[in-house]
């Protein structure tokens, strides 16, 4: 039987992330536990999702505009309003995740540029403790992303999640955006999932949206992708603030748990 154990928090966890409630131990779960027993696959977002959002947004809001301030003698105001206009202009596209692009459009190294901000790369709370448990209770849980794959081992190699999934997909592989029909065309063949047991989280309205579309029957926002921003739970999808809200552990019984004190 499945059974709610108290999580521990995060060991990342931010005192910032602490103070905006994720220390909340036991809220109401998303799912009962004989929903929860029917999901086989978690499809998962990396940023904004597994990882905090903060690194992203810091980098192309605030540490961005200064580089390129600095690169072509400008002031910073003019720089976020270069940068704005570029980001307007690419928005839903693979470009705007794709860093080849933004180095040659920008005329600047970003992938080396994020090496500069590493620290900021943290996980979200409680997601190690989601992915555990995945794990614990055999289910399959593969990221799917739109981030580049240079972004995306920056992100491993800082945090070790690659040990905690058992695949990762970026749409860059498919040269399709999420965003497009196309993407969950090329997954579904490359990734087979069967709609019915699968749940798919992500932060991005636009990519909920598009899964729905595809048929997507376990759907989930996260409402607090930015540790350093306010929660929003403005989505027409359900959510979850933390993954602390689908921690369903399956209790381990004492001959389990004396096998492991032998080990
Ligand atoms: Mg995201």
């Amino acid at each position: 039987m499945y059974t709610l154990l108290i999580s521990i928090p995060d060991s990342n966890m931010t005192d910032s992330q602490a103070k905006n409630g994720a220390t909340q131990s036991n809220p109401p779960l998303a799912y009962s536990a004989e929903e929860w027993s029917k999901i086989e696959t978690v499809l998962l977002d990396m940023d904004g999702t597994l990882l905090d959002l903060h690194f992203d947004n810091y980098f192309w809001l605030q540490f961005m505009p200064i580089k390129y301030a600095e690169l072509f003698g400008i002031e910073n105001e003019e720089a976020h309003k270069v940068l704005k206009q570029a980001s307007e202009e690419t928005l839903g596209t693979l470009n705007w995740y794709c860093l080849d692009y933004w180095s040659e459009r920008l005329n600047m190294p970003v992938a080396a540029l994020k090496q500069d901000i590493v620290e900021k790369i943290q996980y979200r709370p409680y997601v190690k403790d989601f992915l555990e448990m995945l794990k614990q209770q055999g289910k399959r849980a593969v990221i799917v992303t739109n981030a580049h794959r240079d972004s995306v081992n920056l992100k491993m190699a800082n945090t070790g999640l690659d040990q905690l999934v058992d695949r990762i997909i970026s749409s860059h592989d498919y040269q399709e955006p999420k965003e497009s029909q196309a993407f969950w065309q090329h997954l579904q063949q490359d990734e087979p999932f069967d709609l019915e047991n699968t749940l798919l989280i992500d932060d991005s309205q636009a990519v909920l949206a598009s899964a729905k579309k595809w048929g997507f029957k376990h759907l989930l926002t996260i409402f607090h992708p930015d540790s350093q921003k306010a929660p929003n739970t403005d989505s027409e999808h359900p959510g979850i603030h933390h993954f602390n809200e689908l921690l369903h552990e399956e209790r381990l019984d004492d001959q389990e748990l004396e096998k492991d004190d032998k080990k």
